[in-house]
């Protein structure tokens, strides 16, 4: 999977995003990650990429000439390479902005088959309406607040999506049982030492049954997110009705 951030702050997305398991999933070539500088593509002879806002308000406003040549030049390029591969399909463009639908674990997954994707960092007051019209596919927020600029919410997607990219995760890490992969959070975990201040690890995790272990994990999963995300709790328990005793099923039937 290819990653393409369009960003006024290359340096900062890599810098973030080539260390630890991210950047050994880049060393391995699982996935590749490049920042292209938008102020490379500007044709203002003092590099400048923004300007005051039509109608007045604070603050400036990225322009739309330099985002448009560079994503046109990306896009070039990424089709260039599709074409010895899977045709000339247009690559998804994602403006990380407060306005957006907001991410999730199913976008993250949706995310993740596709073969390259481009994300669009705003800064300032935004970009230009203009080019977003012309350019952008899916618009996607981290969350409802307001940042300084679109970097660290493209670190938060790439991050996101790239876990769940074949070969990303080691076999020992998996993204499987992690909390809302299937709707529900991570029971509790414990490591060594088996009694820190006094708190001993949960029996059931020690005695080596498995069957009793992944019980004991559901029930905690349920009971935590029932505590925390009491919304997320009601939507699983709707989608998964508990079953009712079996000597009840059988009276049912009768
Ligand atoms: N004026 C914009 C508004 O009110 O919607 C906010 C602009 S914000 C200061 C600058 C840039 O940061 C945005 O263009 C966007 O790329 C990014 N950004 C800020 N908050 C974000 C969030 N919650 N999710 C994704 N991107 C965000």
């Amino acid at each position: 999977m290819h990653f393409h951030i369009m960003t006024l702050f290359p340096e900062m997305v890599l810098d973030g995003l080539h260390t630890s398991i991210i950047g050994r999933a880049v060393e391995k070539g699982c996935i590749s990650v490049e920042a292209v500088n938008i102020r490379d593509y500007t044709r203002d002879k003092h590099k400048k990429v923004d300007d005051y806002t039509y109608g007045g308000g604070a603050g400036m406003l990225m322009q739309a000439q330099p985002v448009y040549d560079c994503w046109k030049a990306l896009e070039e390029k990424i089709a260039v390479r599709k074409e010895d591969s899977q045709g000339n399909k247009k690559t998804r463009v994602v403006y990380v902005t407060p306005q957006g639908e907001v991410f999730t674990q199913r976008k993250a997954a949706e995310l993740s088959r596709e073969e390259d994707l481009i994300f669009l960092c705003g800064h300032y007051e935004g970009i230009d309406e203009r080019v977003l019209e012309e350019i952008v596919t899916d618009y996607i927020s981290i969350g409802d607040y307001v940042l300084t600029g679109g970097e660290l919410p493209a670190m938060v997607m790439v991050d996101a999506i790239s876990r769940l990219v074949p070969g990303v995760l080691s076999n020992g890490e998996s993204a499987q049982t992690e909390s809302h992969a299937d709707g529900l959070l991570e029971y509790p975990q414990y490591s060594r030492p088996e009694v820190w201040h006094d708190k001993k690890v949960p029996d059931v995790l020690l005695s080596g049954h498995h069957a009793n272990i992944e019980k004991w994990r559901l029930e905690q999963s349920l009971e935590r997110t029932r505590e925390r995300r009491p919304e997320m709790y009601e939507a699983y328990i709707t989608a998964h009705p508990p079953k009712p005793p079996k000597n009840r099923r059988r009276q049912e039937r009768n």
